[in-house]
């Protein structure tokens, strides 16, 4: 048993001076997980689901149809961030499929990036009825999960749509107008937010600031 217990920490030793000469000199403790002693792996978009499991943490569980747990690209340089599902979104189980979403399509097809090769998700998992904004025991039951998606993904930068998304990220009140289009940090991610694409269905003459912003998001990943 002993010997198993030197062993264990001499391995683990060896693997965090690999880890010191690679420069990186911290590992959040939900990053890991231990399969079998002596063995730790890092956490998959996939352990986050399961963990996640048929979630019943918080009342939004009672009306919706589907959790919209994020879709796409586990090695994503740019994640997406919206607000939360809506009927369609709900209905598919898939984020950003409505008209707002088909929006944010064609807008990723404007620079390139196609849909599969970001990564999508939202700010909660179920939509909230009659697509009200969700209410803050909501977001502390769900944000855990997709801070937990956003360690494994690890993007370069993260692009929040809409206020709810960029103030609930960035802890702020601060009006989207005044945020939208430069770079905010969290935890050595960039953030930037921009105009929601359901805003754009209903303001269609703001889309030139999103493509001001998604310029941007473009130079920086080079
Ligand atoms: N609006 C959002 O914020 N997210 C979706 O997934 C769809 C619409």
């Amino acid at each position: 048993m002993d010997e198993n217990i030197n062993e264990l920490i001499s391995d683990l030793k060896s693997y965090l001076e690999y880890l010191k000469g690679m420069g990186i000199v911290s590992i959040p403790a939900s990053e890991m997980k231990a399969d079998e002693p002596g063995q730790s792996t890092m956490i998959t978009l996939e352990d986050v689901r399961k963990e996640l499991g048929d979630c019943k943490r918080c009342k939004l569980h009672r009306g919706r149809k589907t959790i919209v747990f994020g879709e796409g690209n586990e090695k994503a340089t740019l994640m997406l961030i919206g607000e939360g599902p809506g009927y369609d979104e709900d209905v598919q189980g898939r984020p950003f499929v409505g008209r707002a979403g088909q929006l944010l399509t064609k807008i990723l097809q404007s620079i390139n990036l196609p849909r599969e090769e970001v990564y999508i998700a939202n700010i909660i998992k179920c939509r909230p009825p009659q697509n009200r904004n969700p209410e803050p025991d909501e977001i502390q039951s769900c944000t855990p999960f997709l801070m937990k998606q956003i360690q494994v993904i690890q993007p370069k930068i993260i692009c929040a749509l809409g206020a709810f998304s960029a103030q609930t990220l960035l802890k702020t009140d601060v009006k989207i107008t005044a945020l939208r289009g430069k770079f905010y940090d969290l935890e050595g991610i960039k953030v930037i937010p921009t105009y929601h694409p359901a805003f754009l269905l209903r303001n269609p003459e703001r889309k030139r600031e999103v493509w001001e912003d998604m310029k941007k998001i473009v130079e920086l990943l080079g």
